[in-house]
């Protein structure tokens, strides 16, 4: 059988060509809320699953805090693939990846999605230019409604988990922000 259009896109990237895995996501496929981080490390890339290292951890645990699960919720990234050393993100890649993740947006069909860190904030708010808006810190914990490819979805921008785990006030804006996605999960009764 071909291979979409989506998963050539990613395969043709140089970063495809150097991981070990294509991290696609994990979670509940039926959950009405996903999370949407940056881009595979080092453990992500080794398990084929995203935040399973550090990070992952940390995500964990501040799920935990609200009552949830990685089963009540669908995980997945911006890229696909690890890039070199952790290093942020192109352009290009953003380009290339996202039609992957968008297929499992239209498939999942969420209410809710929490962007995790700035990369994947912006591409949600600028959709893809990434350039032409605030970053995380002046948009975290603020609910957008917005319409993405025939959706109507509710955006909630967070800190990345990576980015508070030696942060206390980091955490701090993260709990409070968890809050809002709450109230928002049981508003919508997504469980
Ligand atoms: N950071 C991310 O953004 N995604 C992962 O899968 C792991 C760490």
């Amino acid at each position: 059988m071909d291979e979409p259009e989506y998963v050539r896109l990613v395969k043709d990237t140089e970063i495809c060509k150097k991981c070990k895995n294509i991290v696609v996501g994990r979670g509940n496929l039926n959950a009405g809320i996903m999370f949407i981080g940056e881009a595979p490390g080092k453990n992500e890339d080794e398990q084929g699953l995203p935040f399973v290292g550090a990070a992952g951890k940390n995500l964990d645990k501040l799920l935990e805090k609200v009552g949830l699960t990685i089963n009540d919720v669908y995980i997945a990234n911006i890229l696909k693939c690890r890039p070199p050393e952790n290093r942020n993100p192109t352009n290009d890649e953003i380009k290339a990846h996202t039609p992957w993740l968008i297929e499992q947006i239209k498939e999942i069909k969420p209410k809710v999605i929490c962007s995790l860190g700035n990369y994947a904030t912006k591409f949600f708010f600028a959709d893809g230019k990434v350039d032409e808006m605030p970053g995380i810190t002046q948009v975290h914990g603020r609910r957008k409604l917005m319409e993405f490819h025939g959706l109507k979805i509710k955006l909630i921008p967070l800190f990345h988990p990576a980015a508070i785990i030696y942060n206390r006030k980091l955490i701090d804006s993260w709990e409070k922000d968890m809050e809002i996605v709450k109230s928002e999960i049981l508003q919508k009764r997504l469980f």
